[in-house]
Parts: C-alpha cells; sequence; structure tokens
C-alpha cells in the first residue's frame, strides 16, 4: 500500500531542502499533485493532507474526475497536457489555469473562448527545452516571438509563465541545462515584454531537487507521492 500522507511529507521536506538551497523557502515552490490515471480517492487523500492543485494531461480524463469530485472539497485543477483544439470549450471552464499552452493557434482559440465566456484564463507557455522529439512546446529558438504575439494577441489569457519537461536522462548536467534555458528565456521574455512571468513549472518526481535549484516555481509530483503508474 502508498501511503499517501507520507510521501507528501517526505516530498515536502524534500522540496523545502532544495528551496533553502537556492534561497527561497517551501511557500514559493507550489507542489502540483500529478493524478492522472489515480482514482479520486487518491486524490481526496492527498487534498486532505493539504495538497491544493491537482494536474491532469487528459481533457476526458479530467472532466470524468470532476464530476465525481465532492462539492465540499476544494482543489484546483490544471490542465498540463496537451490540449487538442476541439477541446477547448469542453474544458475552459473546468480548470483554473492551462500549463501546457505550445502553440499560437491554441492561445488564440483559448483567447476566443475567453472573450466569448468573459473570463481570463491563467496559462503558462510550454517550451520543449530538452529538443526531444517527443515532447510538446515551443521550441527555444522560436519561443520568445510567439510568446510576445501571445501575449500580444491574446486578450483573455494571462500569461503567467513558462512550463517544461526535463530531458529523459539521469545525467543531472543535462537536465539541469534543460531547467537553465527555461529560466534564461524566461528573463529575457519579462525586460521584452515588461511583464512579471513569475511562474516556472518545471521538475517531476525524478527531478524536481534540481529544478527548484534551477529557479522553478511549481513541481508537478506523480509517482513518487502516489506510487508508480501501470501502463500509461
Ligand atoms: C505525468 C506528468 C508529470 C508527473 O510525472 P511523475 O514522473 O510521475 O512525477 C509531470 N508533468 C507532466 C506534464 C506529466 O504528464
Amino acid at each position: 500500500m502508498v501511503n499517501i500522507r507520507e510521501n507528501l511529507a517526505r516530498l515536502r521536506e524534500e522540496i523545502r531542502t532544495a528551496a533553502k538551497r537556492s534561497g527561497r523557502r517551501e511557500e514559493d515552490i507550489l507542489f502540483v499533485a500529478v493524478t492522472k490515471t489515480r482514482p479520486v480517492e487518491d486524490i481526496i487523500e492527498a487534498v486532505r493532507w493539504g495538497v491544493t492543485a491537482v494536474g491532469e494531461n487528459r481533457v476526458q480524463e479530467l472532466l470524468e474526475k470532476k464530476a465525481r469530485w465532492p462539492e465540499n472539497i476544494s482543489v484546483r485543477w490544471r490542465l498540463i497536457g496537451h490540449l487538442q483544439k476541439n477541446k477547448v470549450r469542453k474544458v475552459f471552464g473546468e480548470v483554473s489555469s492551462v500549463d501546457s499552452v505550445d502553440s499560437l493557434d491554441l492561445a488564440k482559440r483559448l483567447s476566443a473562448e475567453g472573450e466569448r465566456t468573459g473570463r481570463v484564463l491563467p496559462v503558462l507557455v510550454e517550451v520543449n527545452t530538452s529538443g526531444e522529439e517527443s515532447k510538446m512546446g515551443l521550441l527555444p529558438g522560436e519561443a520568445l516571438p510567439a510568446l510576445g504575439k501571445i501575449i500580444g494577441e491574446c486578450p483573455f489569457l494571462s500569461v503567467e509563465g513558462l512550463m517544461t519537461i526535463g530531458p529523459l536522462t539521469e545525467d543531472e548536467a543535462r537536465v539541469r541545462r534543460s531547467f537553465a534555458s527555461l529560466r534564461e528565456l524566461a528573463e529575457k521574455a519579462r525586460r521584452e515584454f515588461s511583464l512579471p512571468l513569475p511562474e516556472l513549472s518545471m521538475g517531476m518526481s525524478g527531478d524536481f531537487s534540481w529544478a527548484i535549484e534551477e529557479g522553478s516555481t511549481m513541481v508537478r509530483i506523480g509517482s513518487a507521492l502516489f506510487g508508480e503508474r501501470r501502463g500509461t
């Protein structure tokens, strides 16, 4: 049996330690529990012990879980996986943020839905810092101009920062380089667009301590909290 409460306590301790090493506090880093493939009961357990934000990467699964979610328990739902344009309408009103905006086209669709429904949606723009072909996200070379267009042409999006998935390797230097490149990109973007862009969503179960040391403000943790996933 996986003990969610104990895992959470251990993870919090590791987050605290990494935050300290980078001159920050645990409260400066948002813990996003990644709940894909997990039953609602496990998510409720995590929220019971203090999780305030959950990340799902598929629209259908997110909607099914929300439909079964108890009304009296509050948590923020974030979409962290690739969003198909034809699902924008379905998911727009159901999430507190879309952390995986990976094209100008998608950003425009989301903003149009914001205009239609009268709501500004917080988003993160995903950048493929590792260059791995299997990963979504803007390529680093195109990220700054694309970000400029998203900011300029999508009045119903509030761009809060950037998101990336580190390379699939145990090579610490490579993983850190990928995270550092996201931080540097955000620094450039802040200067160029005069926006705060405070959020850097980076770090998962295997690399969140490095990510925090490289400036992450938001870690997305699944298997280290809930146990290994079967299947996907
Ligand atoms: C699954 C997933 C995670 C969490 O991965 P773990 O290794 O289980 O912590 C984080 N971010 C995204 C985008 C994911 O799809």
